[in-house]
């Protein structure tokens, strides 16, 4: 089995460089070939000497992932169906703003932690992705959106946010190495105040994160307290708000912002009235003394039919921000995007919920894909 380039960081690129006998510089020919260029084909890597191109030929590959389908919303927003085999699919998307591109990237096929309003959560683990999966996601849509929108060669994704399927902490070992082709100069160049990993709350990891690759970092917190966020977010009984928020305060000693940013999903009559408000003010504000520096988000809920939830009417949203600004916390209310290709937050592979649908449901968007995707993709990808 040959070596797919994609799974490798700079660093461990280089080793396997070194181990075919080639320098170091080779190895950083090789990455910007891959991220910045998008190149497939060892053949296309013109300024290597041919005897490496032979011996890459023989031992590596630069593998994507197949696209199943995609779909563009009104909005500009594309949503990517990526194939990641024995009838497992993740999801990438791109959302298109004024001022940047922002890629929505998965980490896992499924997602163990179970929150009770994301549809992925309810379709239950299957397995971590490889690094090479996470940054197939980049990788893919970065060089097609360069192609689709005819950018010249400029660079359309500015911001990657880790909040696709999966806890990009619960995939660890793969997350790191890719976070670090992101921020890469030869590979992505993102900078680390716009790559953003989103958690539920893995304690320990938020520490490591903190000490290997610190990034902006977003938290799941979508509860005031313990006992509602014991309901929502089952992790939390595991790591209790009080610890989280050490940790967050922990994290901010190295991260490239000065603020933490909390995600509040905005659901009715269960986390949205003025009580849970004025509790939400108070624990971060008020934490050991001191508080958490942060920032809120407030999601409005998107609906899928097993959750049993209804999203917050937006005057209780509105209320709701209202309390927490006048305590002087900067809130935001998320736009919803891509709403008409449910590419909204938390509805990604909303239907790939029933797994034992999967395998039926690839094979006909398999179908589909060989109408819609370019041939140019379909034949290369798939
Ligand atoms: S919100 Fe995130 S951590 Fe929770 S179940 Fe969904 S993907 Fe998993």
């Amino acid at each position: 089995m040959t070596a797919n380039l994609l799974d490798y960081d700079l660093e461990g690129l280089a080793a396997f460089c070194a181990s075919l006998g080639e320098k170091r510089f080779r190895a950083t020919q090789l990455f910007r070939w891959i991220h910045q260029k998008g190149a497939r084909d060892f053949a296309q890597m013109t300024d290597l000497a041919k005897s490496l191109r032979e011996k890459l030929e023989g031992s590596a590959r630069i593998e994507g992932l197949p696209v199943l389908t995609q779909h563009e919303s009104a909005d500009g927003t594309i949503k990517w169906l990526f194939d990641v085999g024995n009838g497992d699919a993740v999801e990438a998307v791109f959302i298109p703003e004024d001022d940047r591109g922002t890629l929505c990237v998965s980490s896992q096929a499924g997602c163990a932690v179970g929150c009770r309003f994301c549809s992925t959560g309810h379709q239950g683990f299957s397995r971590n992705l490889s690094t090479g999966e996470i940054l197939a996601q980049l990788w893919f849509a970065e060089h097609f959106l360069r192609a689709h929108l005819e950018t010249h060669g400029e660079r359309v994704i500015s911001n990657v946010v880790m909040m696709g399927m999966g806890e990009p902490l619960q995939n660890y070992a793969a997350l790191v190495p890719a976070l670090r082709v992101m921020l890469d100069d030869h590979g992505y160049g993102l900078s680390r105040r716009r790559v953003t990993v989103s958690t539920s709350g893995v304690v320990p990891m938020i520490d490591r994160l903190g000490e290997d690759c610190p990034v902006a970092l977003a938290v799941s917190l979508h509860a005031p307290n313990d006992e509602l966020r014991d309901k929502l977010v089952p992790l939390n009984r595991k790591y209790p708000i009080a610890e989280l928020l050490d940790a967050c305060n922990r994290y901010l000693e190295h991260a490239p912002r000065d603020f933490i940013t909390f995600e509040y999903c905005m659901l009715d009559g269960v986390n949205d009235q003025p009580e849970h408000a004025r509790q939400l003010a108070d624990l971060v504000q008020r934490h050991r003394g001191r508080g958490v520096s942060c920032k809120l988000n407030l999601i409005p809920f998107n609906p899928f039919p097993a959750s049993g939830l209804v999203r917050s009417p937006q005057q209780s949203v509105q209320a709701f921000a209202k309390i927490l600004s006048d305590a002087g916390i900067v809130t935001t209310v998320r736009k919803t995007r891509g709403d008409d290709i449910d590419a909204a937050c938390g509805q990604l592979a909303g239907d790939v919920k029933d797994r034992t649908r999967v395998d039926r449901r690839i094979a006909q968007q398999r179908t589909v894909m060989l109408k819609q995707v370019p041939a140019d993709t379909a034949t290369k990808e798939g």
